[in-house]
């Protein structure tokens, strides 16, 4: 649990995601909501592009974890279909539209694959400490390309991610340096498979940009310490924890809990995440 910081004491080690430092800097009210009251306010209902994100790791993790003679294209796509569900799709037309897409983007993927590329992880958790946080994540895949290791983090929104996205990715900058310290093996690259367009935004770090990174992380974590510790004491309101209104309100899931996201932008339907069907 953290403490307030004393003057000339070192605060004590703080646990972090990079999922919970991004929600602190997007959106303070959202992260008192999520990680901080208990029990949370009740979320709104569920996304239907997270539950296709979902089936779609889920599918290519349980490929990889098969037997190498059962890793075919086929058989992903008969995983797709066992994972598939429904929620957060307008009906089930929709929804079964989807699924076939779901098989599509998946097959398309793993026909570009080499079954015998054993990856070093398959949604791997790796962490490390930097300052006085100790950062974790859990990584998609994590593949060994001669001497060194690549995070490959899967995507499956509408958007086509660039270079840009790859390089100022903290979360993927975090996830190198826990999959080098944890595998003791270099990671210096980073790369987004974007599965609907069949992608791949690539970002090569070195020891400058990844502990540049890694200090923000410590930075927004000492911040997320001193928010812990006011709400522990009784510091709950919201100029401690100030609504942040943005474009993200539409896609909040306590946007019905939340005046001010609710005035700054309409409610979306469950499945408006998804591309035009
Ligand atoms: S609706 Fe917007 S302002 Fe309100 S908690 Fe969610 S992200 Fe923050």
């Amino acid at each position: 649990m953290s403490q307030p910081i004393l003057d000339g004491m070192p605060r004590r080690l703080y646990s972090a995601t990079p999922t919970r430092l991004n929600t602190w800097l997007d959106c303070p009210r959202r992260y008192r909501f999520t990680y901080l009251d208990r029990p949370p306010p009740p979320k709104g209902p569920p996304w239907a592009h997270n539950t296709l994100g979902a089936v779609v790791h889920n599918a290519l993790a349980g490929w990889w974890r098969l037997p190498r003679d059962a890793r075919t294209v086929h058989r992903v796509g008969v995983i797709v279909d066992e994972y598939w569900t429904a929620e957060g799709f307008r009906d089930a037309e929709q929804a079964d539209l989807w699924r076939v897409r779901a098989r599509d983007m998946v097959t398309g993927y793993v026909a570009r694959l080499d079954p015998d590329d054993e990856p070093r992880g398959v949604e791997r958790t790796a962490g490390l400490i930097h300052g006085g946080t100790s950062l974790t994540g859990r990584i998609d895949r994590i593949d060994q390309r001669g001497d060194e290791l690549v995070v490959v983090d899967y995507k499956t929104g509408r958007h086509v991610l660039t270079t840009d996205d790859a390089r100022s990715s903290l979360a993927l900058a975090v996830y190198a340096a826990a999959a080098a310290r944890t595998l003791r093996t270099p990671c210096r690259r980073v790369e987004l498979h974007h599965l609907p367009s069949g992608t791949v935004a690539v970002w090569e770090h070195d020891e400058r940009t990844l502990t540049r990174h890694l200090d923000r992380a410590d930075g927004i974590a000492a911040e997320c310490a001193d928010a812990d510790a006011a709400f522990k004491s009784g510091d709950t309101g919201d100029a401690r924890f100030p609504p942040r209104p943005s474009s993200l309100c539409g896609w909040c899931d306590f946007q019905q809990h939340c005046p001010e996201g609710r005035a700054s932008t309409s409610t979306r339907a469950s499945w408006a995440g998804l591309e035009a069907s």
